[in-house]
């Protein structure tokens, strides 16, 4: 069955042919360590892991290299302003290799939680120092690199496909811009390394050919990615607001030193927004995965949220959407908990449901396929076969949900067995007699393949 993707390069779905099959290679761009993960950057990884396990249950094998920025993000996408990793050490009180450290740790754990798959390999920018040094090198050497008082920058000029990623308007650009550019030639020139200012020495700096100083941001990524992956892989992907400055940088320097496009489709998630604005660690206005489990949601009920939604479209959150989730998911988990052992694999489902999530994963007509099969006429053992194959993309662990131990009083329990004495003497009136008086005190109890069960009423 073939599979399509939305490509932002061409502006167009493609059909997804990679370029060693049955083999996948993904890049996507990691957090920035300066602060916790906020919801919305998790839900750009959820799309991702949406994405992985898609392309596994297509049959490929995916190599998945996701990289952590803990040195050389700057505040201001013009490369002026301080080091985000400087500046959360300032506002926290630790050293930056402390702080890149511990939202690192947290950040895994948060993808733990959500059911996101490890990547085949992590890695760190300041590991790859080196590596990063001569890409530059090479880009230098091809003639794209001048050097100012501050750094050595790139010349997007000399590339004449710059900028085809984000549609930039080079021309518009350059003619309407008013802000100060310092010693750059072009606006969109970005700096490949930053001279250490010689004021204040700097937490994470390291010896170059050009000078003590630190990487540009987007030398990481497309260094790391040759490394692991090689000059040209399969698929990158990040969220939107990569599009017009971190990926569109990171195919200008691969273009320079190795002529490649560095990847062959080019996979972007969209925002989510708190109050209609986009949701940043920055503004400070964002809620963490922590701040959810505080309040007594699940993390998978997030999880669920988010594959309710396409990834190409914005999706405001609100707490509504948070309480509906959560009662589809505990809805979904429990049925299947109680359909018992499963049996086998509806083809006709599992096919209509790879038709939905191999149209650009189409996760919100996946889900309401999986209502469906809910309530078809399959048999039990059949629905739970096939929805335990079906949650290889969900990643819902719906074979892992168990009845919460909620507390249930003696004596409903009491007249539980006694109607599971009368069902088991065939003496339904009396059942039935029982059931009536568990439910007049306020529960209910509905007989499944694992036994009966008894719920409080809502
Ligand atoms: P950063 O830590 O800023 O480098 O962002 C990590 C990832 O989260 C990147 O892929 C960003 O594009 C993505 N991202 C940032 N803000 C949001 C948001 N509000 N919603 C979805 N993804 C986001
Ligand atoms: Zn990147």
């Amino acid at each position: 069955m073939t599979l399509h993707l939305y490509d932002t390069y061409t502006r167009s779905l493609r059909e997804f042919v990679p370029l060693n099959p049955p083999h996948v290679s993904l890049y996507a761009c990691g957090l920035t360590v300066y602060d916790y993960a906020h919801i919305g950057n998790l839900r750009t990884y959820i799309f991702e892991d949406i994405l992985r396990r898609v392309l596994e249950f297509n049959g490929y094998t995916v190599t998945h290299v996701q990289n952590i920025t803990d040195v050389g993000h700057l505040v201001s996408d013009a490369d002026t302003g301080e080091d985000k990793m400087e500046k959360g050490s300032q506002r926290t009180g630790k050293s930056a290799w402390e702080i890149a450290a511990l939202y690192t740790q947290v950040f895994q754990e948060d993808l733990r939680q959500l059911n996101v798959l490890e990547p085949t390999i992590w890695c760190k920018a300041t590991d790859h120092i080196p590596e990063q040094i001569a890409m530059i090198q090479c880009i230098e050497a091809n003639g794209y690199t001048y050097r100012t008082g501050d750094g050595i920058y790139f010349d997007t000029s000399r590339l004449p496909d710059y900028g085809r990623l984000a549609r930039l308007n080079l021309a518009g650009q350059q003619a309407g811009i008013r802000v100060e550019r310092g010693e750059k030639r072009n606006p969109t020139d970005f700096a490949l390394w930053k001279f250490s200012p010689p004021e204040a020495q700097r937490q994470m700096e390291w010896d170059s050919p050009w000078g003590v100083g630190f990487p540009g941001w987007h030398i990481e990524c497309s260094a790391m990615a040759a490394k692991y992956l090689g000059p040209l892989f399969d698929i990158h992907c990040g969220g939107e607001d990569h599009i017009p400055v971190h990926h569109t940088n990171e195919i200008a320097q691969t273009q320079a030193c190795y002529g490649t496009n560095l990847a062959n489709y080019w996979l972007h998630g969209y925002f989510l927004q708190l109050n209609e604005s986009r949701m940043s660690k920055s503004s400070g206005d964002f809620l963490r995965l922590q701040t959810l489990i505080d309040q007594g949601y699940d993390p998978l009920a997030y999880r669920y949220y988010c594959l309710n939604s396409v990834y190409r479209a914005k999706l405001n959150f609100n707490w509504e959407g948070m309480d509906a989730a959560t009662t589809a998911l505990n809805r979904l988990c429990q049925t299947v908990y109680e359909w018992g052992a499963p049996g086998s694999v509806d083809e006709e489902f599992l096919d209509r449901f790879q038709a939905e999530i191999n149209d650009d994963l189409n996760l919100p007509r996946a889900l309401a396929l999986v209502w469906e099969l809910v309530k078809s006429d399959r048999p039990a053992a059949t629905k739970k076969a096939t929805l335990l194959m079906m949650d290889q993309v969900l990643g819902l662990r719906l074979a892992d949900w168990q009845p919460a131990a909620q507390h249930i009083p003696d004596e409903i329990s009491q007249l539980a067995q006694q109607r599971q004495a009368a069902r088991a003497a065939k003496n339904w009136a009396e059942a039935d007699r029982l059931r009536e008086q568990i439910a007049a005190a306020g529960y209910d109890v509905q007989d499944t393949a694992v036994g009966p069960q008894i719920r409080p009423q809502k």
